[in-house]
C-alpha cells in the first residue's frame, strides 16, 4: 500500500531532526515545519523544510493538502521546564494552543495518524520514582501540564473520528547521531549531559548540580537518560504499528534504569578524560527528585528494541558533537 507524507513539525529541533533522518533513511516522504525559533536549519540536511508556526491554520492546512500527508509527527513546542516555571502562557500558548490548532487541520485534511511527543514531566513526582503509562498524571511544571492537556485533546480527537496517535512519554534524551552529522544546537543549553559536554570542551567554565539534598542514594537527581537516536526510532516504530492499524496508545519511552547527576558527570570525566569545574547549587524549580520509566509496554506493543542503552555511549556521542559545534558552530 502506498502511502502518504508525513509532515514533521519541529523537524529542525534536536529530537525532530533526529527523528526525520531515520524517516527519510527508510524512503519516507517528510516535509518539517518548523519556525527556526529554536531548531536550525542544518539539521534537516537536504528534507524539504517550509519555515512557519504550527498555529498557522493556513500554511498547515496547505502543507497538509499539497504534500499529500497522512501522518503528523508533532515535535515543535518548547521544552525547558525552568523558563516554563517563570513563562507558563508562553508554554499554554506554543505548546498547548498551538497543538489544538494542528489537530483541528489534521481532522480538517483527514489525517489518518498522529504521532505525539509527550513528556515524563506529565507525571510530577511518582512515588518511587518510578513511572508507568497508568501511574496517575499529576505535572508539577507548566511544561508537562502544557502537554498532558494536548494529549488529553488528542485522546479526544481520536474518540470523535477516525485518526489514531501514538503519545510518547519521552524521559530525558541525551547524546546525538552516531553518523556526527547533527546533534543538539540549541545556545544556552540546559540539559545536563548538554551542559556538562559543553565544559568538557571548554564551551562552559562550570557544571552546577542543582540540589545534592534529594531524597536519592547520592542526593542529586535521579533520571533515565535515553540515546537520541533510540528515542527516533521509537517514532518510526510507531508509525509501523499505526500503519498496521495498532490502536491509538500512550507509551514511556525511557530505558528503566536511572542515573544521577553525580554519575552522569563522573560518566563524562571517564569519556572525556576532562576534570570538570563542579559547583554544587539550591534545587532548580519545577525538578522532581527522580524519574524513571517503566518502560516494558513499548517493547511489547511496538517491538521496539533500544540499541544504544549505555551512559558512556550517550555521553561520547554528545561530546563528539560538542567537539564539531567548536569546529563549525551552527
Ligand atoms: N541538572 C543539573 N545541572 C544542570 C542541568 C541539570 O544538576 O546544569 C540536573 C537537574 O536538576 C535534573 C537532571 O540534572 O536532576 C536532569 O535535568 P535536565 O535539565 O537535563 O532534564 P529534565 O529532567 O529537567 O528534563
Amino acid at each position: 500500500m502506498k502511502h502518504g507524507s508525513i509532515l514533521v513539525t519541529g523537524g529542525a529541533g534536536y529530537i525532530g531532526s533526529h527523528t526525520v533522518l531515520q524517516l527519510r533513511a527508510r524512503g519516507e516522504r517528510v516535509v518539517v515545519l518548523d519556525d527556526l525559533s529554536r531548531g536550525f536549519r542544518q539539521a534537516v540536511l537536504d528534507a524539504p523544510l517550509v519555515v512557519g508556526q504550527v498555529g498557522d491554520r493556513d500554511t498547515v492546512l496547505r502543507l497538509l493538502k499539497e504534500h499529500g500527508v497522512d501522518t503528523v509527527m508533532h515535535f515543535a513546542a518548547y521544552t525547558i521546564v525552568p523558563e516554563s516555571v517563570s513563562e507558563p502562557l508562553k508554554y499554554y500558548g506554543n505548546n498547548t494552543c498551538s497543538t489544538r490548532t494542528l489537530l483541528e487541520c489534521c481532522l480538517a485534511a483527514d489525517v489518518r495518524h498522529f504521532v505525539f511527543s509527550s513528556t515524563a514531566a506529565v507525571y510530577g513526582i511518582p512515588s518511587g520514582g518510578i513511572a508507568a503509562e497508568d501511574t496517575a498524571t499529576a505535572p508539577i511544571n507548566p511544561y508537562g501540564t502544557s502537554k498532558l492537556m494536548s494529549e488529553w485533546m488528542l485522546a479526544g480527537v481520536a474518540h470523535a473520528s477516525p485518526l489514531t496517535y501514538a503519545a510518547l512519554r519521552y524521559f530525558n534524551v541525551a547524546g546525538s547521531d552516531t553518523g556526527g552529522r547533527i546533534g543538539q544546537a540549541t545556545p544556552n543549553a540546559t540539559l545536563l549531559v548538554k551542559v556538562a559536554c559543553e565544559a568538557a570542551v571548554g564551551k562552559r567554565a562550570q557544571v552546577a548540580i542543582f540540589g545534592t539534598d534529594y531524597p536519592t542514594p547520592d542526593g542529586t537527581g535521579v533520571r533515565d537518560y535515553i540515546h537520541v537516536e533510540d528515542l527516533a526510532t521509537a517514532h518510526v516504530d510507531a508509525l509501523t504499528y499505526l500503519r498496521a492499524g495498532g490502536a491509538s496508545t500512550t507509551l514511556n519511552v525511557g530505558y528503566g534504569h536511572g542515573f544521577s547527576v553525580r554519575e552522569v558527570l563522573a560518566s563524562v570525566e571517564r569519556v572525556t578524560g576532562k576534570r570538570l569545574d563542579v559547583r554544587e547549587e539550591p534545587r532548580r524549580p519545577g525538578d522532581p527528585p527522580a524519574l524513571v520509566a517503566r518502560a516494558d509496554r513499548i517493547r511489547s506493543q511496538l517491538g521496539w528494541q533500544p540499541k544504544l542503552d549505555d551512559l558512556d555511549t550517550i555521553v561520547r556521542t554528545g561530546f563528539a558533537w560538542e567537539q564539531r559545534l567548536l569546529r563549525e558552530p551552527w
